[in-house]
């Protein structure tokens, strides 16, 4: 059926008015459930009301995330294979009208970029690209994952949405993973950040995580642009598709990610800004509500920031990670997507993480596992 039906059920406004409502009781109630918790629990987690608890809420969390995924983090880097895009979004510095150097990776630059990622260690990569649908193909992904499958043993995708066929094309190459954010469940407001282009369709993006369950994805990345909108109201329509997802789709694992809006050339500051203590609040609730959810925090988030929570529910942190294409060997900054906040080193990333009593894990799959 999609998730469509499911959405249609709620509305935003109407959650804003629950939101404002949500007494201690409440938030005291969704804490103590001994039950799975709900994405009516997640939404009193995250109330403003909720974030009194918030100490407790982190040590539960911290509790819940050692005993599941025991003291480690997952490490994984991008790599930026094309900033050419045919989109207008009004907060991505790949935006079409952006007068920006395009630039799509050839095998012999892919292979460059490879030599200095794998040097840093990193067995685990996602590739991005913007969305032009000539250049930047399902046979040009196809391609890739098949070069680059010699390499890493966990190939993930941040790409244009595409039909099942394609995606059981890519799988069947080697891919594993496929990110695919909503950016904004406001289906009014999805229109004003999305101006040209095939991103300007929200239902063919609403049911991209229900093609990637048909096609047999191993694991399926969601989550919302956090500043487009309010931010709480976001991540309920978020907990709700996962929960969806979860049941339509059980053989497939789920992740989430906390983008944040970050400065890049040409784009909109943040309307709905989400604070540091709000985003801690949010990744505790998804681990309240979620035990076996994969929870990322990537390199647009400071250092400061990032080794003081990723004990917090954190699973997978990207580090040392560029954001234009041939941004490893080729060094052609002036082609990012956004700026990162955290540019340390992975080696630095990796001391930071283990100083903090945390295993680094750069490889916990192998293709093998899979193939006879
Ligand atoms: S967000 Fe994606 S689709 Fe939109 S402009 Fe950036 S790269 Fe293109």
């Amino acid at each position: 059926m999609g998730f469509r039906k499911i959405y249609d059920l709620y509305n935003w406004d109407d959650t804003i008015n629950r939101l404002s409502s949500i007494s201690d009781t409440d938030v005291l109630t969704a804490l103590e459930k001994t039950t799975k918790r709900t994405a009516f629990d997640f939404l009193a987690l995250i109330s403003p009301n909720a974030s009194k608890y918030l100490e407790k809420m982190a040590c539960m969390s911290q509790q819940i995330t050692q005993r599941r995924f025991g003291k480690t983090i997952q490490m994984y880097i991008p790599m930026y294979l094309s900033n050419m895009c045919q989109n207008i979004c009004t907060y991505c510095g790949f935006s079409f009208e952006n007068k920006i150097d395009r630039l799509t990776l050839n095998e012999e630059q892919i292979l460059k970029e490879v030599e200095v990622i794998k040097s840093f260690g990193y067995d685990h990569i996602l590739l991005v690209t913007g969305e032009v649908n000539k250049k930047v193909s399902v046979e040009y992904f196809e391609k890739v994952i098949l070069l680059l499958k010699n390499y890493f043993s966990h190939i993930s995708i941040e790409v244009q949405p595409l039909q099942k066929e394609e995606y059981e094309r890519l799988i069947a190459a080697g891919l594993n993973s496929v990110l695919v954010y909503q950016e904004t469940y406001h289906e009014e407001h999805y229109k004003l950040y999305h101006l040209k282009g095939k991103k300007t369709n929200f239902n063919f993006r609403l049911d991209t995580p229900d093609r990637l369950g048909n096609a047999g994805i191993y694991k399926i990345g969601i989550g919302a642009l956090l500043g487009l909108e309010n931010w709480r109201v976001d991540s309920f329509f978020v907990a709700l598709h996962l929960d969806y997802l979860e049941k339509m789709y059980w053989k497939t694992k789920f992740s989430i990610s906390f983008p944040r809006l970050r400065p890049a050339v040409g784009c909109q500051q943040p309307a709905h800004p989400i604070s540091d203590k709000d985003l801690v609040q949010l990744i505790c609730a998804y681990r309240l509500l979620n035990e076996n959810i994969e929870i990322s925090l990537s390199s647009r988030e400071n250092p400061y920031f990032r080794d003081n929570v990723f004990k917090l529910g954190i699973t997978h942190m990207s580090a040392g990670s560029k954001t234009d294409p041939g941004g490893y060997a080729l060094k052609a900054h002036a082609l990012e997507q956004f700026e990162v906040s955290d540019d340390r080193t992975p080696q630095q990333v990796a001391n930071a993480i283990k100083s903090g009593g945390y295993e680094v894990v750069w490889k916990d799959w192998d293709r093998s596992l899979i193939t006879q």
